[in-house]
């Protein structure tokens, strides 16, 4: 502990959201930002208003994000962080707290496929954050040690080096990334139930996009978790 408590003088550890010195205790979060977090509590609303939004919703069994998402929030920060600062351990705390909240909603999850990068994207940034927050899902549906058994990260590919999307409209979204995906590993998945995960869920395009190869080419059910939500 008193280890602990020097490390803290020597490099203070802030809140990710505020920015206010962390007690020796507390990880990532101060309690204040942890109670005010805009939770979704879709975890325990079947037929919430993502699950409504997705248009394959048919095949859909759970969509799940963790927290709303609004220009004006200031928890952006959290994914800005995890997805271009490389903040790693932060990425690891929030996938684990979403599997907590959705645990008991998806108590059959055979495996966990985060929303692959393009390779290229991929070397650019050094890692892929869904895989990060996936990683955490999984320590905290199957504990740490079962973990990475769980986490597929061959079973999609991406094949095209889509633009970044955030100023195209949403109708031509869906064209765009449509065809961005491949099944890649020949591991049978059929029958089993794929938990998909991404940072965000906005147009739902790419989800929609993975899950569509996953139910019709690979025979899965699938479901969806997302650390945020654009309504
Ligand atoms: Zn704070």
């Amino acid at each position: 502990m008193w280890l602990k408590c020097l490390e803290d003088l020597i490099f203070p550890r802030k809140c990710e959201v505020c920015g206010r010195l962390l007690p020796v205790d507390v990880e990532y979060l101060c309690d204040d930002c942890m109670e005010d977090m805009p939770l979704t509590y879709y975890w325990d609303w079947p037929e919430n208003p993502a699950e409504k939004k997705l248009w394959v919703r048919t095949y859909l069994n759970r969509v799940i994000p963790l927290f709303f998402y609004t220009r004006e929030s200031r928890y952006i920060t959290l994914i800005h962080k995890i997805k271009y600062q490389g903040k790693i351990g932060l990425g690891l705390y929030m996938g684990r707290l979403l599997g907590k909240k959705i645990k008991r909603s998806l108590p059959d999850i055979d495996y966990i496929v985060p929303v692959p990068l393009h390779p290229l994207r991929k070397w650019r940034r050094g890692y892929n954050q869904a895989e990060v927050i996936a990683r955490g899902v999984a320590e905290a549906m199957f504990g740490p040690s079962d973990a990475s058994d769980r986490v597929l990260t061959d079973v999609l590919k991406r094949v095209r080096y889509t633009r970044t999307q955030t100023r195209r409209k949403m109708d031509d979204k869906w064209s765009n990334v449509a065809n961005a995906f491949r099944p890649h590993n020949t591991k049978d998945l059929s029958g089993k139930h794929i938990l998909i995960i991404d940072d965000v869920l906005t147009t739902g395009a790419t989800l929609e996009a993975c899950a569509t190869i996953l139910v019709e080419q690979l025979g899965c059910r699938v479901s969806i978790a997302t650390l945020a939500y654009v309504e």
